[in-house]
């Protein structure tokens, strides 16, 4: 297969969809790569670097290829450039881009989005989600570390003690994980709630120390959360209220598949947080888990400090990119045909659930049903 690596036109992302040692890992496939020179400069990977891989440096790898691959969505001008039949795999957020799902499907692109690769078992090694959510969980717990006026060890030494920070996490997924084992290795002593059954268990286990409220648990299909009702929120909200004014760092981290991300936190619970304290966002670019929050910025609600995510993966765009990509590749093993050929096989869950457009048309229900 002719697979394309483009260089990201948003000047915000500084992620690569290959790195050099997943073009080497295609080539030794027997794929070929075609680069857009520049390509991994952002993340610190040189042009020389993807030759040496085995890629060729192209500009014109998106007329030429049979598989494009992106970091972002295609722009609309490299869609273009396209030839009819052949696919795409990137994050492709389809319902917030409608327009550019319309000409993929017109173009008779395939297009697939890493965002719907299922989350099964089988497909964890192509799960981008979980990837760059680990590199951002990581990110929260740093980034806290680093805006906080105090340190997060205990220190007991001969002119006194100094008592550990106080950590709240709330969210305890992928991200949420992360930055509790992350805190933890700094030295914080981290309390951390989730509204999944699961999660106490998984808490401890990173060592952190699992909040129980007195609230039903909300379970979704797959292991996933539910959307809270604003009864539960705003009880949620009340019970979490101590433990939050008892923050030194507050990091929220929760989601819900397919939604806004839930309130968890208001102004007036910031407001009340000590002198100095700190409260990282990660959510604030899908909606926001803590009120006043603004992505990519950093804001003073009361005493506290609150940053606001935003591209938070791309923030450590070396390491994003290496999972990133890695998670690419698993994927075109399974696009691949007997013969070296981009080929889809419907009949995997995987290929079916992750394709967006496939010959003219809109194959991802929810998507298509907003085009209607
Ligand atoms: P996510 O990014 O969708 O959400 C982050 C966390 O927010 C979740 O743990 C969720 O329960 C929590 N949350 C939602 N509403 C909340 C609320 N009101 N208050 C507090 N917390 C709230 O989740 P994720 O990181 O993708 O992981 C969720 C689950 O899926 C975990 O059990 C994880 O182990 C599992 N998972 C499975 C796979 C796989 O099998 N391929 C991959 C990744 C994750």
């Amino acid at each position: 297969m002719l697979i394309s690596l483009v260089r990201e036109r948003a000047p915000e992302e500084t992620r690569v969809g290959l790195v050099p040692d997943a073009v080497a890992k295609l080539a030794a496939a027997g794929h070929r790569v075609l680069v857009e020179p520049g390509a991994g400069e952002r993340a610190d990977f040189g042009d020389p670097e993807y030759v040496q891989a085995g890629a060729e440096l192209a500009d014109d790898g998106p007329e030429r290829a049979d598989l494009t691959v992106s970091v972002r969505p295609l722009t609309g001008d490299t869609v273009a450039r396209l030839r009819r039949g052949t696919a795409t795999v990137s994050f492709l957020p389809a319902a917030q881009s409608l327009e550019l799902v319309r000409q993929l499907a017109g173009a008779g692109i395939t297009s697939f989005a890493l965002e719907l690769v299922p989350r099964i078992s089988r497909a964890q090694a192509m799960d981008a989600m979980s990837s760059q959510a680990l590199v951002a969980g990581y990110r929260c717990a740093i980034i806290a570390a680093d805006m906080l006026p105090r340190m997060f060890p205990l220190n007991m030494t001969a002119a006194g003690t100094l008592q550990p920070a106080q950590v709240l996490v709330l969210g305890a997924g992928v991200a949420g994980l992360q930055a509790i084992a992350t805190c933890r290795r700094l030295g914080a002593v981290v309390r951390a709630y989730d509204v999944r059954a699961a999660a106490a268990e998984e808490i401890a286990s990173v060592g952190g120390k699992p909040i129980e409220l007195d609230l039903e648990t909300l379970e979704g299909s797959g292991g996933y959360a539910r959307e809270m009702t604003a009864d539960r929120a705003r009880r949620q909200q009340e019970l979490l209220e101590p433990y939050i004014a008892a923050a030194d760092v507050l990091i929220t981290t929760a989601a819900v598949p397919g939604r806004q991300a839930p309130r968890l936190v208001t102004a007036d619970n910031v407001r009340r947080m000590k002198a100095g304290s700190v409260v990282i966002d990660l959510a604030a670019e899908t909606g926001g888990n803590v009120e006043g929050s603004v992505p990519g910025e950093t804001v003073r609600i009361g005493r506290a400090r609150v940053w606001g995510g935003r591209n938070v993966p791309g923030q450590l765009p070396g390491p994003a990119s290496r999972l990133l990509a890695q998670n690419i590749v698993n994927l075109l093993g399974l696009l691949t045909g007997p013969e070296g050929r981009f080929s889809a096989d419907f009949a995997d869950e995987i290929v079916a659930g992750a394709c967006v457009t496939h010959d003219g048309q809109v194959r991802h229900e929810p998507t298509k049903a907003l085009l209607q």
